[in-house]
């Protein structure tokens, strides 16, 4: 755990990775903080993280993947974030797309990005969150779509 006022990034302060919960984890990786500034850099306006680290509680009450990256990893830092615009009326279909095409590019092969229809998860699972790489598993169409699109688009796989 950090102070939550420390500025983690230029525009983007701990207490917005904080745990929902209450317990105080606010640690993350720093390169989330750093996809998210590039994302704002480009898109200019502000971000708003709608959910950062879980801990392991918090992430199973809400319904979160039990291998979770939001979850503190080894070395106690979350490893991905959900996250939208801070200003409810820019949330429109296009423009969380744009979030998740800007994402998805500064993540590299370092990690991998969900598509949801108000907001975006991204990680850093590695190679293994990578269009190709699922593509070449069986697992993949673009975008990777969250499971609240599942059923209005069948061939989308998570
Ligand atoms: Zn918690
Ligand atoms: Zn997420």
């Amino acid at each position: 755990m950090i102070n939550d006022s420390v500025w983690v990034g230029p525009h983007f302060q701990a207490i917005e990775f904080r745990c929902n919960c209450g317990c105080g984890e606010n640690e993350v990786h720093q390169g989330v903080v750093h996809v998210l500034e590039e994302v704002r850099k480009t898109v200019g306006v502000p971000l708003r993280v709608s959910s950062g680290v879980r801990c392991p509680s918090h992430n199973a009450k809400c319904g979160g993947a039990p291998n979770s990256f939001h979850q503190p990893q080894e070395n106690g830092r979350g490893y991905a974030a959900d996250f939208t615009f801070s200003n409810t009326a820019l949330k429109t279909p296009i423009n969380i797309i744009r979030l998740y095409m800007l994402a998805s590019e500064e993540l590299g092969d370092e990690g991998g990005a969900i598509l949801y229809p108000t907001w975006v998860h991204i990680d850093f699972r590695g190679a293994l969150g990578k269009p190709r790489y699922r593509s070449s598993q069986g697992k993949y169409n673009w975008p990777r779509i969250g499971p609240g699109l599942v059923t209005k688009y069948p061939h989308s796989q998570t």
